[in-house]
C-alpha cells in the first residue's frame, strides 16, 4: 500500500463496488416493489372477475345451482378462475374451507379472520410436492344485501418474482466484479503513467546532490510535469550560480586574510627572535603588525557588514531624511578630506527632505563607502555629493576628480575583493569589499548603483533608492 498507485487502484475499487452495491440494492428494491405490486394487482383482478360471475350466475339464476355458496365452492368452477398459476380456495367467514382449487393438492391456505377489514395480503408458505411462498389475497364476498357469506383466497406463487430477482442480482453481481477487475486495472494503469514520471523526477532529483549540480532534466513535455521539470532546472540554475558565488567568496576571503596574517606572523616570528636585541626591528615590526591587523580588522567587518546586507529581511526599515544622512556623513569624512587638500561639499535643495525608508547605519556606510573611495584614489581636486530625485527615485550620486574609472574594470568594480589599479592597490589602502557593500546595501533597499568615468576626469557613483511619494516637500 505504500505504492501510490496501488492505493488508487483500490481507491477506485472500493468507491465503485459501494456505489454499485448500493445502486443494486435499491435496482432490487424497486424491482421487487414492481413485481409484487403487479401479482397484488393480478389477484385483485381475479378476485373481482371471480365475484362478479359467481354473484352475476345465482343472481340471475342462470345455473339453477343453488345458494351462492354452493356455487362458489365448485371445484370445477374454482379450477377455471385458477387458470393453472394461482389458487383459490373458500371459505365461510367463520373459516371452514368450502372449495378449493385442485392445484392446492392437500395443502389448505390458513383461515382468515377478517376484524372488520374486506380484504387482506399474506404471504404463505406452500408446503407439498412443489413447496413455495405464495403471495394470497383474502378478500370477503358479500351478498346483495351486503351480508358477508363467504371469504375467498386468492394466491399466486413468487417463485416468478424471487426468479427474477435472483437473476437480476447475479447480473449485477457480475457486473459488479467485471466492473471492479476493470476499473483496479484501469487505474493501475492510469495511475502508473501519471505516477511513472514523478518517480523519474524523484530518481533524477535525488542524483543531483550539490555535486552534481550541473545536471539538468531538461523535460520536453509541456504538462504540469514538464512545467515541474523546468522549474526544477532553472531552481538547479540559481543554486549553482549561488553555490559558485560562495565557493568564489570564502576562496577570495581566504586569500585576502591571508596576506596580512601571513605579514603578521612573520613580523611576530622576528619579533620572537630578535626583539630584544634590536629596538628600530621592534618598532617597524610592531607597526606592520597593527597596520596588517588593523587591515584584517576592516577586512572582517567588511565581510560582516556583508553578510548582514544580504541578509536582507532581517533589516530593521524606517523612514530617513536621505539629505540630513548625506550632511552628517560629509561632515564626518571633512577632516580626512582636509588632510588631503581636497575640498568636500554636499548639494541638495535647500530645506529638501527627501524620505527613503531604510536601515540608517547601513545607509551611513553606504554614503561613507562612497566618500571614502572619492577621498582616497583622488590626489588633487574636488568630492561632490549631492541628492535629487529623479522619476520618483532618490539618486544620491558621489563625483570626484581622480583617476577615473578604466573601462576594462568597470564591470568588475562592485565584485568582492576586485581591486583596480594593481599600483593603487600596493599604495591604497583597502580591501576590496566597499563597493560590494555599497551594492549590497543598495539591493536590500530595493536600489540599484552604477559607477561612470567623467568625461572632464574623474568618477561618478550613483546611488538610486525608491523615495517615499510625499517626500519631496522643498522649503525655500
Ligand atoms: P577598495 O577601495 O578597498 O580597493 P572597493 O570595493 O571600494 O575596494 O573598490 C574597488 C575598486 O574600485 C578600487 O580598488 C578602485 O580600483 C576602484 N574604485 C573605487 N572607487 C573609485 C573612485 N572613486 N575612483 C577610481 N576608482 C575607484
Amino acid at each position: 500500500m505504500n505504492s501510490l498507485r496501488t492505493r488508487i487502484a483500490v481507491f477506485y475499487a472500493v468507491l465503485i463496488v459501494v456505489v454499485i452495491a448500493l445502486g443494486a440494492v435499491a435496482i432490487d428494491f424497486a424491482l421487487r416493489s414492481v413485481l409484487i405490486d403487479q401479482t397484488k394487482l393480478n389477484l385483485a383482478q381475479t378476485a373481482e372477475d371471480f365475484k362478479n360471475n359467481a354473484v352475476e350466475a345465482t343472481t340471475f339464476g342462470f345455473s339453477g345451482q343453488g345458494p351462492l355458496t354452493t356455487v362458489l365452492s365448485k371445484r370445477d368452477t374454482l379450477d377455471h378462475w385458477a387458470a393453472g398459476h394461482q389458487y383459490i380456495q373458500i371459505d365461510t367467514v367463520p373459516g371452514q374451507v368450502l372449495g378449493k382449487s385442485s392445484n392446492l393438492g392437500g395443502f389448505t391456505i390458513p383461515p382468515w379472520a377478517p376484524n372488520g377489514k374486506d380484504s387482506a395480503y399474506e404471504d404463505v408458505h406452500v408446503g407439498g410436492e412443489r413447496p413455495a411462498t405464495i403471495l394470497v389475497l383474502h378478500r370477503v364476498l358479500f351478498d346483495a344485501e351486503q351480508r358477508p357469506i363467504a371469504i375467498i383466497h386468492v394466491g399466486e406463487r413468487l417463485d416468478i418474482v424471487n426468479q427474477l430477482l435472483s437473476r437480476a442480482r447475479t447480473i449485477l453481481l457480475g457486473i459488479t466484479i467485471a466492473a471492479m477487475i476493470v476499473i483496479v486495472v484501469a487505474s493501475y494503469f492510469i495511475a502508473k503513467s501519471a505516477i511513472d514520471p514523478i518517480e523519474r523526477l524523484t530518481g533524477a532529483v535525488a542524483e543531483i546532490g550539490s555535486e552534481r549540480l550541473d545536471r539538468r532534466l531538461r523535460w520536453k513535455r509541456h504538462d504540469e510535469l514538464g512545467r515541474l521539470a523546468s522549474a526544477f532546472d532553472a531552481m538547479l540554475d540559481r543554486l549553482q550560480s549561488a553555490f559558485a558565488r560562495e565557493r568564489q567568496f570564502i576562496s577570495d576571503a581566504s586569500h585576502e586574510l591571508r596576506t596580512p596574517l601571513t605579514v603578521i606572523n612573520a613580523n611576530a616570528q622576528m619579533l620572537q627572535r630578535w626583539g630584544d636585541r634590536d629596538p628600530e626591528l621592534t618598532r617597524t615590526s610592531l607597526e606592520a603588525i597593527a597596520e596588517e591587523s588593523g587591515r584584517l580588522a576592516g577586512m572582517v567587518s567588511g565581510m560582516l557588514t556583508l553578510a548582514k546586507a544580504e541578509a536582507g529581511d532581517a533589516i530593521p526599515k524606517e523612514p530617513l531624511v536621505l539629505e540630513r544622512l548625506v550632511d552628517d556623513v560629509v561632515a564626518h569624512a571633512q577632516e580626512r578630506a582636509a588632510a588631503k587638500g581636497l575640498t568636500l561639499a554636499a548639494h541638495h535643495p535647500k530645506g529638501a527632505s527627501t524620505i527613503v525608508i531604510g536601515d540608517a547605519g547601513l545607509l551611513r556606510q553606504l554614503i561613507g563607502n562612497l566618500i571614502d573611495n572619492a577621498l582616497k584614489f583622488t590626489e588633487a581636486g574636488r568630492v561632490d555629493v549631492s541628492v535629487r530625485r529623479e522619476d520618483g527615485q532618490a539618486v544620491v550620486e558621489v563625483t570626484d576628480s581622480g583617476p577615473g574609472i578604466d573601462g576594462a574594470a568597470a564591470d568588475r568594480l562592485f565584485d568582492r575583493f576586485f581591486r583596480g589599479d594593481p599600483s593603487h592597490a600596493r599604495t591604497v589602502e583597502g580591501t576590496g569589499l566597499g563597493l560590494a557593500i555599497v551594492r549590497s546595501i543598495a539591493r536590500v533597499h530595493g536600489g540599484t548603483v552604477a559607477a561612470q568615468a567623467r568625461q572632464e576626469g574623474g568618477s561618478t557613483f550613483s546611488v538610486s533608492l525608491p523615495a517615499e511619494p510625499d517626500s519631496f516637500t522643498e522649503g525655500s
